[in-house]
């Protein structure tokens, strides 16, 4: 028996996963890592993969569903997804559940509620979930934020929130124009600054800390990222802390 809490075993372009631990049940938010390099990461944190319940996916893009079928399939996990998102994820031989993007569900203790967002993707979700009395909200590819999402997220004691990019670097920066179009459309990502809203319009006395996901590599940094969100609800909760992931690396454990 351990007391509940979130690890990210990684975040950003390159491969999304979280991994979620109540009491007596575990779940993976996203599997955009390989089969092999989800297990190595698990390890870091102790975890076998059969521990692990259920995956649950926010959307069809490879960097959030990359190995989610051969881990499943390994290690006989049941995957979740919206309609629209399993349908363009490999899950042959997989035991796979459809999910409503707008009805909660129980897997195990843990209460999972999935909330629609604005990715330009078929079916995307953000999820909330209620593990032991503690609330952890995991909204990455947000495109924008929308008051449905703000209402989903408060009251939640972590989270977790994409910084994808700063204005500024991405305008001046070397994508082409199709791509800084599509990346700060409302289908796209969500900026620092935006981050930064999102975190002052859903934190709350019951929130003790914000992790930032998905920075940009080339778009971002870990210090401009967090100053944004900081600069934001500074005022707010002075106390709370602001954690940002470092593209591609694993951080916490967060406890609960
Ligand atoms: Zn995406
Ligand atoms: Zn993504």
């Amino acid at each position: 028996m351990h007391d509940s809490f979130v690890a990210v075993l990684s975040s950003g372009s390159c491969g999304n996963s979280t991994f979620v631990s109540a009491s007596e049940t575990s779940l993976l938010i996203d599997a955009g890592l390989s089969c092999r390099e989800l297990e190595r990461r698990l390890a870091i944190y102790g975890i076998e993969p059969q521990q692990i319940e259920g995956v649950l996916l926010t959307h069809e893009h490879t960097d959030h569903n990359r190995g989610a079928r051969r881990f499943c399939k390994m290690h006989g996990v049941s995957l979740f997804g919206t309609a629209g998102t399993l349908a363009l994820t490999p899950h042959e031989d997989v035991n796979s559940i459809v999910i409503s993007d707008r009805e909660s569900l129980a897997i195990g203790s843990i209460s999972v509620r999935p909330f629609p967002v604005n990715h330009l993707a078929a079916e995307p979700v953000a999820f909330s979930l209620t593990l032991n009395g503690a609330k952890v909200s995991i909204a990455s590819d947000l495109g924008c934020f929308t008051e449905r999402v703000v209402r989903e997220m408060k009251c939640s004691n972590l989270l977790m929130v994409e910084a994808n990019y700063d204005e500024e670097m991405l305008r001046n920066g070397n994508y082409p124009g199709f791509l800084k179009r599509a990346i700060m459309s409302d289908h796209g990502h969500l900026s620092n600054y935006d981050a930064g809203n999102l975190c002052a319009s859903t934190a709350s006395d019951a929130s003790k800390e914000i992790v930032l996901l998905h920075l940009s590599k080339d778009n971002n940094s870990s210090e401009v990222a967090k100053d944004a969100v900081c600069d934001s609800i500074g005022e707010l909760m002075p106390r709370m802390s602001v954690v940002p992931v470092e593209h591609g690396l694993h951080a916490g454990p967060f406890k609960l």
